[in-house]
């Protein structure tokens, strides 16, 4: 398998051939001043402009009225020169989340997040396109998703399941025996609980199966972490940094992309 991070740059050319003809430009609406909320969007402004993407950041205070971004997010619903945007979770307490992914228009969601989106959540997007540039056959194989949220697990396993894999999804109610009797069977398995050493090296893993860590935490020592232990003994374990994440920002140009073009 590509190193993450090659397997990105990579792609952020390919993006620039189809995005030159992208008059369009992708929106950020950055509410506060959340310390991991700068580091992605900063990080989302420097993707799109390494693949040729106009982009645009809208930032407001922490404080700022909650009628005054829904207004922004209907202006930019029907502005014509915005091919989609986004709106950088967590956001503070006056602003529902659920209602703001409610109101951005399924042609203008590139995080995958509203209820009709036209495209794949932007995470389980970056893993299955990752997995399958790289020659991953889907069918026939078992894969294992921890965590069932709507905007990683849920989605991903609805995804491998289209692709005919055989899914199990597992969640805080699996029991310890349940997962020593199915980890061993995973052909492919996405961790997304949000909790350290959710795999360890106490369960037994096929030699040829593949992990894909989407968890970001932070260690003892404040360095971030992902929700699997370093170095199982698997053919492949995304790193946590440099893993599913860049992974996660890709998707959202490609998401960008597809609903640009016909
Ligand atoms: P949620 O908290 O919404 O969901 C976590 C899921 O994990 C729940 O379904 C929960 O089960 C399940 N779970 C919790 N503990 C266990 C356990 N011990 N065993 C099995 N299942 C368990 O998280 P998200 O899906 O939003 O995010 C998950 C992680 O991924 C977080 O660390 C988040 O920061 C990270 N993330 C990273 C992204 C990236 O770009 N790399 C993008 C999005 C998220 P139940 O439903 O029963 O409560």
């Amino acid at each position: 398998m590509e190193i993450i991070k090659e397997y990105c740059a990579k792609k952020k050319l390919e993006y620039k051939n189809i995005a030159k003809d992208i008059d369009k430009k992708l929106a950020i609406i950055k509410v506060g001043n959340n310390q991991a909320s700068e580091r992605y969007v900063r990080n989302k402004l420097k993707d799109c402009a390494e693949a040729g993407i106009k982009s645009e950041l809208i930032a407001y205070p922490n404080d700022i009225e909650a009628n005054i971004v829904y207004n922004k997010i209907n202006e930019l619903n029907n502005n014509d020169s915005v091919g989609g945007f986004i709106v950088q979770l967590p956001l503070p307490k006056q602003l529902n989340e659920d209602k703001i992914k409610a109101m951005i228009k399924p042609e203008k969601d590139i995080d995958g997040f509203s209820p009709d989106t036209k495209v794949l959540a932007a995470t389980p997007n970056g893993i299955y396109t990752y997995l399958k540039d790289q020659g991953f056959e889907f069918a026939n194989k078992i894969a294992i998703v921890i965590g069932r949220s709507k905007i990683v697990g849920l989605p991903m396993a609805k995804k491998l399941l289209a692709e005919n894999m055989t899914v199990i999804q597992m969640h805080s109610h699996t029991t310890e025996t349940q997962k020593q009797e199915l980890i061993p069977l995973a052909d492919l398995i996405v961790v997304a609980t949000g909790h350290r050493h959710t795999l360890t090296d106490k369960y037994k893993y096929k030699p040829t199966a593949i992990i894909m860590d989407v968890g970001i935490n932070f260690n003892e020592e404040g360095k971030l972490c992902g929700d699997c232990d370093k170095n199982l003994p698997v053919a492949f374990q995304s790193p946590v940094p440099s893993g599913c994440g860049l992974l996660t920002r890709l998707s959202l140009m490609d998401n960008f992309i597809k609903l640009n073009t016909k």
